[in-house]
């Protein structure tokens, strides 16, 4: 039975979205159907979600990439947030992510969902933090239906995703600390984890009760985002015990989803020098079935404050270029302060960056096709055509205004080596 005849939440969207979807990947019907059913692509898209435009996720679908954004306790302002929402669609983002932890989470959320029409997820063990946090309470004394009843009222809320940590377990996080990690767990959702399970001597109760969860996101076609709370936060951290413990138990989790019906996506790390990329990347895809990998940079030096968009990237394009299909954008703020609407057009402009450089490296024919025209319009001079293909032609538009009316640009002017040798014929002797 293929996994759309097990859902019929997915069902209901692949069957009214499919000819849309099909065209904008350059893809076959039959090739979506077959690359859904082996687990290797996910349609993001809950039907309690208004107006919303479904989304294929996983390689060979075009590389996507998402913009985190959400209030915080020191940072609190919905109004805000809705304009980065605004800013990060301009940006050309594929997704969003609600991170709020501060204000009515119940309404940003909702808001949210109303003003993007492009998939959104969350993290809902925040929503559970907070409301302890908020009454003083320790994340250990955290009731698992607590947990269980939050991802259920944000599935009826049209969220299309979630990232949940079902592959931390006790043995992880033990190991985790006990490994003496230069930065330990920096995962937010999984730093709470750990911390209950080891205060109260149980598993998580993601893994443990994880056929509950499925039959929670099941009827609204949510997807699981399998986050991974062992992530290294250094790059010295990469790939110990712990991460790959998690990695395994994801991808034993992923495959288990799946004949149950569920999409699941697996998240990945996070910092490691530039030479594991690579090898990260295709251990954990190999581990986790080829499942659609959403990566977080990876971030490939830790002394990159104000420009780690930069070193995201970086690690990013080397990331599509071994196998992952999702980028979750770092911007100029990651580790300082939460994005501006500036951080946040820079931090969606580096992850498209690197998705092209990683899809040119791929030899994707779309890819390629808009190098070719680049490099056309650049042969002739052709602006115009040059603003079309770019991956941001407002900025384009705006670096060329003082010298719009000139064929060539102000870095050569006179000396434009395009212009120096068009009319030159070589003359045969
Ligand atoms: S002026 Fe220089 S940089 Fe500008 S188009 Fe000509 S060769 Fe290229």
């Amino acid at each position: 039975m293929a996994i759309w005849e097990k859902n019929k939440a997915l069902q209901e969207i692949l069957y009214a979205e499919l000819p849309r979807l099909a065209r904008e990947e350059g893809m076959e019907h039959e090739q979506v159907f077959a690359c859904l059913d082996s687990g290797t692509m996910v349609l993001l898209g809950n039907p309690a979600h208004p107006k919303l435009q479904a989304l294929l996720i996983g390689q060979p679908a075009r590389i996507k990439v998402n913009a985190n954004l959400g209030t915080s306790p020191l940072n609190n302002c919905p109004q805000t947030e809705m304009e980065k929402v605004a800013a990060a669609l301009a940006a050309g983002t594929d997704t969003i992510m609600d991170l709020s932890t501060a204000g009515d989470l119940d309404a940003i959320r909702k808001q949210m969902l109303e003003h993007c029409p492009l998939p959104v997820g969350t993290v809902p063990i925040y929503a559970v933090g907070k409301i302890l946090i908020d009454s003083e309470r320790d994340i250990a004394e955290m009731k698992e239906d607590e947990l269980f009843d939050e991802i259920d009222k944000q599935c009826r809320q049209g969220v299309d995703f979630i990232t949940v940590h079902c592959g931390l377990s006790k043995r992880g996080a033990e190991l985790a600390l006990e490994e003496k990690r230069v930065l330990g767990i920096v995962s937010r959702g999984g730093s709470m984890l750990a911390r209950w399970m080891v205060e109260n001597n149980k598993e998580n109760p993601l893994l443990s009760d994880f056929d509950r969860l499925l039959d929670i996101v099941k009827p609204y076609n949510v997807t699981l985002s399998l986050g991974d709370g062992l992530r290294p936060g250094a790059g010295a951290d990469a790939g110990d015990a712990a991460q790959w413990e998690e990695v395994i138990n994801l991808g034993q989790l992923a495959k288990y989803a799946h004949k149950r019906g569920v999409q699941c996506m697996i998240e990945g790390p996070g910092h490691m020098p530039l030479n594991l990329v690579q090898g990260q990347i295709e251990g954990i895809k190999r581990l986790t079935n080829h499942a659609p990998l959403y990566v977080l940079g990876p971030l490939v030096c830790d002394t990159t404050p104000g420009y780690d968009h930069i070193s995201g990237a970086i690690g990013g394009a080397i990331a599509v270029s071994s196998g992952a299909d999702f980028l979750c954008y770092l911007t100029p703020a990651e580790h300082l302060t939460l994005p501006d609407l500036e951080d946040v057009r820079a931090g969606v402009m580096a992850s498209r960056v690197a998705a092209q450089a990683g899809e040119i490296a791929l030899g994707r024919a779309r890819a390629l096709k808009k190098e070719a025209a680049m490099n056309r319009a650049r042969k002739n001079l052709d602006w115009e055509n040059m603003a079309k293909v770019a991956i941001d032609p407002e900025l384009l538009q705006k670096r060329r205004q003082t010298h719009k009316n000139e064929e060539v640009c102000a870095m050569c002017g006179k000396f434009c080596s395009v212009k120096m040798l068009r009319d030159v014929k070589v003359k045969k002797k």
